[in-house]
């Protein structure tokens, strides 16, 4: 068996890859980081005439070391199939001179689906493997994806709940729709009176929380993680950067060997991470430019050196990168802190209490690689607005976060280096704000005819997700205080 994992805030505590997927969290908080990044050792030629499948299980073999070759391809068969409405699963299509990685091609139509559609078997493998007999709690904080591509990947599996987060306000009409309407017999979902922050906090609280932890184990729970903090879910989103490269060798657009950048719009920084570590196990890229909207902590971070969530949460039209909190981040600064746990959680502490962290010098220059900027609601209407003019094409609003980014980045620099932009979901999730942007008149329009109206505008047939929520019942109309969250998590399991 290769290496293990360990926690960004502990040296002593190491777990294996299945028992870091079942975990979810470090017991002391952090998240659990490889103790190496493996280098990919079959040529970029092979896998450039890969498919998805393969490509998958050449990446996540070297990750998940303690999985079994059998383990691993029966999880990939079961994930990527025909849930995906693209054979390719992730196809890389070309516009406005850019290549967009469509990410939303999957059951909920937002890029949280590639790896959720996964997480499900990697968990009860997971669980099998090292003889666990409680039955798995899933505990989830949205910004609005997550949650249902979640809710789809758990619905009805044997030996799981789910129990689902989100920002009453703080989604968009058709996700909180999608989520409260899920019909899977194990799962939960509730709305908070308050932010995604708020949320994920709460969650990260239950789950270092040892005196709950014990309680649950009595009556036969264990919590786990489906957010980006749990390796389950960064490892499967490495995939398709690689992926991405071998379409554009296999399109004749780069040379294998040549270097790309890739463009992510950022919230949790679990996406973008994910193209970093395919990076650092070889996949050759020039730059990692991370979009960010309003809420530009990591812009301010990336610019000075200091992580600061002290400023008012802005709600936009984006709602999915609505976070001031970027949990992966944690990942990034562990490893530019030279591996080092104590180093880390001194910062990480600053941060829980102080809301600020400063990083030293010499760690700001091991980002060297990393660009950020951001593009305020405005920009990001004109450049849905302008792509749409150009050629047709409707990015969503985070997608077109990145491309506005983009665009400053390719001004600011010159630099003319072969690009993907991350297209992280369908622009029907998001069809009121992108069809006002295109015209604002669209606005006295129903959620649903402005669906039609995207559909006669695109030339994109509206999603099977889309159709299946039109005359959904409301299941789920829980909302709480964020204070509440424990005790309505111990009233759907029956404690
Ligand atoms: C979650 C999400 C993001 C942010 O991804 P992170 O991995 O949290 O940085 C961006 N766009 C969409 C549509 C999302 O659902």
């Amino acid at each position: 068996m290769g290496f293990l994992y360990r926690s960004t805030r502990d040296k002593n505590e190491t777990v294996t890859a299945s028992q870091a997927i079942l975990q979810g969290l470090a017991h002391d908080g952090g998240l659990f980081v490889p103790d190496e990044i493996p280098v990919m050792d079959l040529p970029l030629e092979k896998l450039a005439e890969m498919d998805y499948r393969g490509i998958a299980y050449e990446v996540m073999s070297r990750m998940l070391t303690d999985f079994t070759e059998e383990e691993l391809k029966y999880c990939i068969n079961s994930a990527y199939d025909s849930k995906f409405d693209d054979p390719k699963i992730a196809p890389l299509v070309k516009h406005h001179d850019t290549h967009f990685l469509e990410l939303f091609h999957g059951k909920t139509i937002a890029f949280k689906d590639m790896a959720l559609s996964i997480l499900p078997y990697l968990m009860t493998t997971s669980a099998k493997k090292n003889h666990m007999d409680r039955e798995i709690v899933i505990l989830t904080a949205t910004s609005g994806d997550t949650g249902k591509a979640a809710l789809a990947g758990f619905a009805d599996v044997p030996g799981t709940r789910i129990a689902v987060f989100y920002p009453k306000s703080g989604v968009s009409p058709i996700q909180e729709k999608q989520m409260v309407t899920e019909r899977g017999k194990n799962t939960f979902v509730a709305g908070i009176t308050g932010n995604f922050d708020d949320a994920q906090t709460g969650v990260k609280k239950m789950f270092s929380d040892e005196a709950l932890a014990k309680e649950l184990a009595d009556k036969g729970f264990q919590f786990s993680s489906a957010n980006s903090i749990n390796i389950g879910r960064l490892v499967p989103q490495m995939v398709y950067y690689y992926y991405a490269y071998a379409q554009l060798v296999q399109s004749g657009e780069i040379k294998v060997g040549d270097k790309i950048n890739i463009v992510v719009p950022t919230g949790n920084f679990g996406n973008i991470l994910a193209a970093y570590y395919a990076s650092l196990m070889g996949l050759p890229v020039n730059r990692f430019i991370c979009a960010s909207n309003d809420n530009k902590v990591l812009y301010d971070f990336f610019t000075t050196g200091v992580y600061d969530r002290n400023r008012e949460f802005i709600l936009t039209s984006s709602p999915s990168m609505d976070i001031l909190i970027s949990s992966n981040l944690e990942r990034l600064i562990y490893r530019i802190a030279g591996n080092d746990a104590d180093k880390n959680a001194a910062l990480m502490k600053e941060l829980s209490e102080t809301g600020k962290y400063t990083i030293t010098d010499e760690m700001k220059e091991a980002l060297s690689q990393f660009y950020g900027n951001y593009a305020g609601m405005d920009a990001v209407a004109a450049t849905i607005k302008s792509v749409y003019e150009e050629d047709g094409y409707i990015l969503d609003t985070h997608t077109a976060v990145a491309a506005a980014v983009y665009d400053m980045y390719k001004k600011e620099t010159g630099d003319a280096t072969p690009t993907v932009i991350a297209s992280t979901a369908s622009p029907y999730k998001f069809t009121r704000s992108v069809m006002t942007a295109i015209d604002p008149a669209y606005d006295s329009e129903e959620d649903f005819a402005l669906v039609d109206r995207l559909e006669q505008l695109s030339g994109v047939k509206v999603p099977q997700a889309i159709e299946d929520i039109r005359s959904a019942e409301v299941l789920h109309k829980t909302v709480c205080e964020k204070e509440e969250m424990e005790g309505v998590v111990k009233k759907f399991l029956g404690m």
